[in-house]
């Protein structure tokens, strides 16, 4: 295919595709899905070999918030019957993170629920990031916290944070329809924040609300602008008990070319599966390595993942290999704190929603407003309602019970 041969080129040589190109890749046909995954796989090996980061989130604080955004399980208003905690003690947050890194983890991601860290909480937040590099030498912290006031970035930055998560989540045109609390804008703002501190940014996307191709594209073009070195991409999950639950518009398929499609407009950045990954790509998983050079290890924030030594599995028998502390995750021309291994730490993020994670979790849901127009396939897909692979987290931080990782 011309497109798929162009696109390579492009991504190759870090340039943008066009809009057209971009949209082009979300409306290939089931029968060109596997030239799509081999062409993007072609750029992901030429940045990133065939590594695979490992992040592992840890809920710092669950449930409660007072924001209304609709993909979250968290939100005002919530039924969803996730764990409800307040802020997690330092030995707490670090013995969980201690999992997570003895499963293979390079980066935890430390995500709280709210609008934003008061001072106080930027404090917790830096005692507990002091703990966790004390306890776990060489290890990548990335805050996930909500919005960022003044100063408060640089304060993370100089407690040892490595990197911070805000995701952008949709489209400029859509965010009204998802969130009334805050604005695209005070998004846009606090990655910028996190930037200008020194932090590594990492900001994403959730799809799967009943966007639109354009959208997508639109979201995915605003981050490339934005510059992050790590995007998550989170597939909704649509919690009961949400608005959005009601919204299961996805495939493994349109997962699939969404992932391409970022890894052909973001080439040389980390891409990172994030929440949904076993919901809506399931036995799709291995292939979605091919696109995504980054995933989450274990659980979400607010739902479980597979068991990590699946995760471990599946990346081997897919013949990659699970990045080291020694190796860098970016290539080389990135720079930043990603550039050496010493500071490795770069990369993730997501604040997913912040949420809920990290895109993790974040719930999601359905009701958009305006989305009527959702996904339009090339295909006649018709997405499942699984919700029996939606299982809320019960182990992990937050509870007695031993984490998955
Ligand atoms: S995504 Fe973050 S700010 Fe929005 S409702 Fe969830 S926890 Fe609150």
């Amino acid at each position: 295919m011309d497109l798929l041969n162009t696109l390579v080129d492009k991504g190759l040589r870090r340039e943008l595709p066009s809009r057209e190109e971009a949209l082009a890749v979300l409306a290939t046909s089931d029968d060109e899905l596997l030239d799509v995954v081999a062409a993007a796989g072609k750029v992901r090996r030429q940045w990133f070999g065939r590594r695979v980061k490992l992040n592992y989130l840890v809920n710092l604080k669950s449930g409660l918030c007072p924001e209304d955004c609709s993909y979250c399980s968290q939100r005002l208003g919530s039924k969803a019957e996730i764990l409800k905690y307040t802020w997690l003690k330092p030995d707490e947050a670090s013995k969980a993170a201690a999992a997570g890194v003895a499963g293979g983890a390079k980066r935890v991601c430390l995500v709280a629920s709210g609008r934003g860290p008061t001072d106080r909480d930027v404090d917790r937040v830096s005692e507990t990031i002091g703990a966790i590099k004390e306890q776990n030498e060489g290890v990548e912290v990335c805050a996930c916290l909500g919005l960022l006031s003044e100063g408060q970035a640089e304060r993370l930055r100089g407690a040892g944070a490595d990197a911070y998560n805000h995701n952008l989540n949709t489209s400029e045109g859509t965010y009204g329809d998802i969130t009334t609390t805050h604005t695209y804008a005070d998004r846009v703002d606090t990655v910028q924040k996190a930037h200008a501190a020194g932090l590594s940014a990492c900001s994403g996307l959730i799809a799967g609300m009943g966007e639109s191709d354009e959208d997508l594209v639109d979201v995915v073009y605003s981050l490339r602008e934005l510059d992050p070195d790590s995007v998550p991409v989170n597939f909704l999950i649509p919690f009961e008990g949400t608005p959005l639950a009601k919204e299961w518009n996805l495939t493994p398929q349109r997962c699939l070319r969404i992932l391409a499609m970022v890894r052909f407009v973001c080439p040389d950045v980390e891409v990172r599966i994030a929440g949904g990954r076993e919901v809506h790509l399931r036995s799709m998983q291995p292939l979605a390595l091919h696109l995504a050079n980054s995933i989450f290890l274990g659980d979400y924030l607010t739902s479980e993942g597979q068991a990590g030594k699946a995760d471990l599995d599946m990346i081997t028998d897919a013949g990659f290999e699970v990045e080291g502390t020694d190796q860098v995750t970016l290539p080389e021309h990135r720079g930043g704190p990603c550039g050496s291994e010493a500071e490795a730490a770069c990369g993730s993020g997501a604040h997913a929603a912040c949420g809920s994670g990290a895109g993790s979790a974040c719930g999601s849901g359905g009701g958009c407003g305006s989305h009527e127009e959702a996904a339009k396939s090339p295909v006649a897909e018709v997405p499942e309602a699984r919700t029996d692979l939606v299982a809320v987290r019960r182990r992990g931080a937050g509870t007695d019970l031993a984490p998955n990782a």
